[in-house]
Formats: structure tokens, sequence, C-alpha cells
């Protein structure tokens, strides 16, 4: 006789181990697995730090998924009696009639956030660290900060295990099946399980496990650089703001304040296409820090001194950068919302992936992530193999 659960969550990263949490929560019998015991540096949720921002230049649909993270991510630092969010303030920096400024300026102007825009000569007086042109502006958010994404993912796993959840840790899926009664079978490290329902939360991996999505997605290997500031005081997260910054049209740098690991900084460009996660090298070349250094050397000249570390990481990416999430077949969920901005999202949509998984229907606007967009009419997958 094979175990039988309401929900297996196939990946415990970001995603999973929000939706285990919530699945618990509403009472499931669920089962959580991953092939390695997150948190772990060897998919998309490392690095010590991710953006969060209300004023969202990508669409102003994601504004009511952020406010309900920002609820969401304090339930749970409470819970888990740690910090899981720094607030440092943000700014969206770049020509005035780029799509970050635009997009930034719109979504606040549509939901009435509370925000400034300032101009290159206000950026410079309030925040010194900055060297731009004249010409460009920036959108301030006091609300913006960064996440500690290694917490947030223990915190999620904890509170999981708390509320009832079972978690199996350095134990891949190696294959599934539907099966002719409905449901399906899973085949865990060696052993086989049923579920009425699976969620696949597996991140850059998700492409091998449901096949019909992999033409749909592009894993990209993303690189983050810490510099030693030459002037420490000028990028303490007190003084020093999360950033955005457009300095041409498909051109985005982001950055964090040093909270003593370094300056963080990083391209927010997919970069090289990967086959599949496991072709992940972890090498970083001379060249690429040396087009780093040149970047801080223009933008923030006092943070120019030693590398101190880099780390990579994967994107998965969709054509239009929106999130891939959805049932793709009944009792089937792909949920992968990534292309470099879905950590903060981490907490609401464990939440709506558990509302989906109980047949509710969650209150937002979904329909920039339809997973339709991205499959070809009609096809099905019956069964998978990892
Ligand atoms: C460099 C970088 C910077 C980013 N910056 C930001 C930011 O500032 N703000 C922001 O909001 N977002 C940011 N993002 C995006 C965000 O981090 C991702 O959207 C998010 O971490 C994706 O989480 P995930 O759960 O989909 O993947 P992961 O956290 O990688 O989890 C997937 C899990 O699935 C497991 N798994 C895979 N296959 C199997 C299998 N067969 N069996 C069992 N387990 C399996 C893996 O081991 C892994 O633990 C960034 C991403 C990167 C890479």
């Amino acid at each position: 006789m094979s175990a039988h659960w309401d929900v297996v969550v196939v990946g415990l990263g970001a995603m999973g181990s929000a939706a285990v949490y919530h699945l618990a929560r509403a009472g499931a019998q669920v089962l959580g697995i991953d092939q390695y015991a997150p948190p772990h540096n060897l998919g998309s949720s490392h690095g010590l730090s991710r953006i969060i921002r209300e004023a969202y230049y990508e669409d102003p649909r994601y504004v009511p998924l952020l406010q309900r993270a920002y609820t969401l991510w304090a339930d749970l630092e409470q819970r888990a009696e740690e910090t899981l969010l720094t607030p440092t303030g943000g700014l969206m920096v770049g020509l005035p009639d780029q799509e970050l400024v635009q997009g930034a300026s719109h979504s606040a102007a549509l939901h009435d956030l509370s925000h400034e825009r300032l101009s290159a000569a206000q950026v410079q007086e309030r925040f010194p660290a900055w060297q731009i042109p004249d010409d460009w502006e920036a959108v301030y958010e006091g609300r913006a900060g960064f996440l500690h994404p290694e917490t947030c993912i223990r915190a999620h796993l904890q509170a999981a295990k708390a509320a009832g959840a079972s978690l199996r840790l350095n134990t891949p899926l190696q294959s599934w099946e539907a099966l002719p009664t409905g449901g399906y079978r899973l085949q865990v490290g060696g052993e086989y399980i049923e579920a009425a329902q699976v969620v696949f939360t597996a991140g850059a991996w998700l492409q091998e496990l449901v096949p019909v999505l992999q033409p749909a997605l592009t894993i990209t290997r993303q690189v983050l650089y810490w510099f030693e500031p030459l002037q420490p005081a000028l990028f303490t997260p007190e003084a020093f703001p999360i950033f955005i910054l457009q300095d041409a049209p498909d051109h985005f740098v982001y950055g964090f304040p040093d909270d003593g690991h370094g300056f963080k900084i990083a391209l927010h460009v997919p970069g090289q296409p990967l086959g599949v996660a496991a072709d992940l090298s972890q090498q970083v070349a001379p060249e690429e820090i040396a087009a780093m250094q040149a970047i801080v050397t223009r933008y923030f000249p006092q943070a120019a001194g030693p590398l101190r570390k880099t780390a990579v990481c994967m994107y998965t990416n969709t054509a239009d950068h929106h999130f891939a999430m959805g049932a793709y077949q009944p009792g089937l969920w792909a949920i992968s919302p990534c292309s470099g901005h879905g950590f903060k999202f981490a907490a609401v949509i464990g939440e709506i992936t558990a509302q989906w998984v109980q047949g509710q229907t969650p209150a937002y606007d979904l329909s920039l992530f339809d997973l339709d967009r991205l499959m070809g009419q009609g096809r099905v997958d019956t069964r998978g193999s990892y």
C-alpha cells in the first residue's frame, strides 16, 4: 500500500516552503519534499537579500499581491521571532521616459501609494553615494526594503512543521504519473506514494518535471557581487535605500546597502541561458567582474573598493517576464514565479496556492500569470521524470 496524501509539494525553496505552510494551516494532509535541504545555495533563493517594493514598474496588477505579501511577511516574522524584512526605502532611477521610472510612477499613482518624485540633484543631495546624469529622475518609496531569503525559507518550513506538515529533505522526486482513477503516483526517493493533488514548486528544475512547460521557460545564470565600500557610512541600511537603475531600454542594475556583507549589486537582465539547471557553473570570469566594477565606479564611486565575494544563482524566465502559475491539468499545479522578481511574493503565492488546491478563487487579478499563454493548445502530460 502506498502512502496517500491530499497534496505533495515538490520543491521547498521560496515558493514551496510558503505553499506547504499555507496548505498545512488550511488543514490539508501535506507532504513537502526537496532534493536538497533548503535553504541551500544551488537554486534561485540564496544570496542573503531580495528586494521588496510596492510601486511595481512591471505592472500595477502586482500591487494588491504585494500589499498582501507585506502583511504575510510581518505575520511570519512575528511567529519566527526573527528579522525577515529590513526596511530601507527604495529608489527607482533612470531617464523619466523609460519603463522603470514611468512604470513605478504609474503604479504609485494608480494605487495611491506614498512616494516622491526626485530630480537627479535631489537624489544626489539626499543619498550622496549616487552619481548620475542630470537628466535622470527617480521614484522614491519609503516602504521598500529587503527580505532575508534564507531566513524566510527556514521560517516558512518551521511554521509548516508546527502546523502539521510532513517534510522530507534530501529526497528527490524521480517520476510521476496520473492514475486512471484520478490523483497521482509519485516515485520519491525510491519509494512510491500517492497524492490527490501535486504542486510543482521546483524553480529552475520545473521544466524537467513538467515537460509541457519546457519550451516556454528559459533558465539563465545570474551573478551577484559584493564590494567593500570606500566610504562605508554612505552605504549603511539607514543611509542607502535599495535601488533599481535603468540606464538603457533593456538594461537594469539593482543593489542593496551594506548590511555587514558589503555593497551588493547585480544585473537584472537575463544572463547566460542554460539548457538545464545542472549546467550551472559557479565560476565567475574576470571579464564579468571587470564589467561590474565599471558600473560601480560610474554610479557609486565610493563603493568601488575591493571585491569581497560573488555568488551564482538561476532565473527561470518567461518571454514576457510575468510569472507562470496555475493548474496545467486537474490536480497538477505548476507554480513558477520568477523571471528574477518572484521572491517578494512568495508569502502570498503560498497562500494563493493553498486556496487553489482547496478549490477556492483567490481575490486577485491573476490573468498576467496564466499558464495558457505559455502552452501549446491541447498539450497535456500524463507523466514526467527527473
Ligand atoms: C540572483 C537573483 C536575484 C534575485 N533578486 C530578487 C529580488 O531582489 N527580489 C525578488 O522579489 N526576487 C528576486 N529574485 C527572484 C526570486 O529569488 C525567485 O523568483 C525565487 O527565489 C524562486 O523561488 P522558487 O521557489 O521558484 O525556486 P527555488 O527557491 O530555487 O526552489 C526550488 C526547489 O525545488 C527543489 N527541486 C527541484 N527539483 C526537485 C525534484 N526533482 N525533487 C525534489 N525537489 C526538487 C530544489 O532543490 C529547490 O530547493 C532573484 C533571483 C535570483 C536568481
